[in-house]
């Protein structure tokens, strides 16, 4: 999840790691890492704390946006899935209960979606053999990456041991070396840090940086720090990191590298404990840090329907959650939107295409799902009319928020009409750092859709333990499922 202002790039904590976003607007954003470390583990009095799963009920009691579904758009929807047109009350109560039993499984009998798990793979085999069954031609084309799994780091100069943390997808190490401090780019430069320990503290890690591969956005001075140790090869690195409130989660301290392209090997500490820590600057310490890198596998899983797929809408929504969070908002939310959107197409039998994705790799350090499909998507963006981007859709606080972009007014209208009819549903900011981007960046329409209170989700839950079912509204996923099947069935009656 990635967000503008306060918020989350693509995939972690760091500034701006957005897809088009450097080319449309810049904004510094720093991101994060889940593994939070105890201090900001869960407070029981917050607001967030609800009983699970209570559909929000609009006056009259209805369950919300159920009353106002029309229920298809006539013309060729072909009510077979039985979510025709006289669905009301008892469809969208079915269907509640059917995103709450996706949730459960994607959240809590899935332990884990990162990207190259076991986790990750029945997610991804779930989504396809569900998607499957209700018509769509489905393929799931693979990737490679890699898996990682750490088992705590141990830090001791001079007898007194330090708190650290193991940067996520780091080698590994066992070092006894002199320890060297550094505070700036240009003291890196000056320094004798071959073959040493060196923590960097203050202005150099004040902000995550770009993973050395990240290919959509990379800013030059993090390129130069990143140059810089590896010429300079250390032995290992310490990072101590600051409180950044903005920061996804809020976490303290964060990892300056998340990076599984970047090998030498590195954790990091709070900030107090760099200070305690560079009062043994030229004295030996010792590091050691069990992390392991393990080759894996991982994949899109795309499914179609339509008659033209030279004329199609992609809907789609990350299935990777981060290490460390069940990933309930982010993004089981948009992962089971689509799934019931595809069984409420199931009887759809259009011209315009229709492809629904998920998406693997929003968050993780190199985006490989997303790359994947703009190398298997490259000379075709043109046919596409519109991206549909779901991230975090289903926060049981506030409405879901749906954004526009570069869309014709056609299209703009129709999105405004069909979404008109859910209340769940309100027009909210720009958001630019979504996988939305992928679209933008290759001049191609696009909306998407999250939480209108995003900046809450994302400095409390998003990328945490925190990010559990009970967080979202299944009531949400079925109001943004049935609002999009009204929108891609007036696309497809446009054309007619
Ligand atoms: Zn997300």
């Amino acid at each position: 999840m990635r967000v503008l202002v306060a918020v989350r790039c693509w995939s972690t904590t760091r500034t701006v790691r957005c897809l088009n976003l450097a080319a449309h607007r810049p904004v510094t954003v720093p991101t994060q890492y889940p593994r939070a470390p105890p201090a900001t583990s869960s407070r029981p009095s917050t607001p967030w704390h609800r009983p699970p799963h209570r559909p929000d009920v609009l006056p009259g009691g209805q369950v919300c946006g159920a009353a106002q579904v029309s229920g298809g758009q006539g013309g060729r929807w072909v009510a077979d899935s039985g979510y025709g047109p006289e669905e009301g009350n008892m469809t969208s109560d079915r269907l509640i209960e059917k995103a709450g039993s996706y949730l459960q499984r994607l959240c809590v009998g899935i332990p884990s979606r990162r990207v190259g798990c076991e986790g990750n793979r029945a997610a991804t085999d779930l989504f396809a053999r569900i998607v499957s069954s209700f018509a769509f031609r489905t393929e799931s084309p693979e990737f490679d990456c890699i898996d990682w799994s750490q088992e705590g780091a141990h830090l001791t100069a001079d007898r007194a041991s330090f708190r650290v943390f193991v940067s996520p997808y780091s080698l590994g190490c066992r070092v006894r070396a002199p320890l060297v401090v550094v505070s700036t780019v240009e003291e890196m430069e000056d320094a004798e840090v071959s073959d040493k320990i060196v923590l960097l503290r203050g202005d150099i890690a004040k902000e995550q940086l770009m993973p050395k591969n990240f290919p959509f956005y990379n800013p030059d001075h993090h390129k130069r720090i990143i140059r810089s140790l590896e010429a300079r090869e250390p032995r290992a690195i310490i990072a101590a990191t600051s409180r950044d409130f903005v920061m996804v989660g809020s976490q303290y301290p964060f990892p300056l590298f998340e990076d599984g392209d970047f090998d030498i090997p590195s954790v990091y500490m709070t900030e107090e404990e760099g200070n305690r820590l560079a009062e043994h600057a030229g004295k030996e310490i010792w590091l050691e840090s069990r992390a392991h890198r393990i080759p894996a596998k991982g994949c899109n899983v795309i499914a179609r329907k339509g008659a033209d797929p030279n004329r199609r809408v992609v809907v789609f929504a990350h299935v990777d959650a981060r290490i460390g969070t069940p990933g309930a908002n982010d993004n089981a939310s948009g992962v089971i939107a689509l799934l019931l959107l595809a069984e409420l197409l199931a009887g759809y039998s259009g011209d315009l295409g229709i492809e629904i994705v998920a998406l693997n790799g929003e968050d993780y350090f190199s985006n490989p799902g997303e790359q994947e499909y703009l190398a298997a998507n490259a000379g075709k963006f043109g046919e596409i009319i519109l991206g549909v981007n779901l991230d975090d859709v289903g926060y049981y606080r506030g409405k879901v928020a749906y954004s526009l972009y570069d869309c014709p007014s056609g299209i703009g209208s129709s999105i405004r009409t069909a979404f008109s009819n859910y209340d769940a549903l309100v027009e909210g900011e720009p958001w630019d750092q979504g996988d939305h981007g992928l679209f933008l960046m290759n001049q191609r329409p696009a909306l998407a859709m999250t939480s209108e209170l995003l900046t809450e989700l994302m400095a409390e839950i998003t990328h945490t333990p925190r990010d559990r079912p009970e967080m979202v509204d299944p009531a949400k996923l079925v109001e943004v499922a049935l609002a999009l099947r009204d929108l891609l069935l007036a696309l497809d009656q446009q054309r007619a």
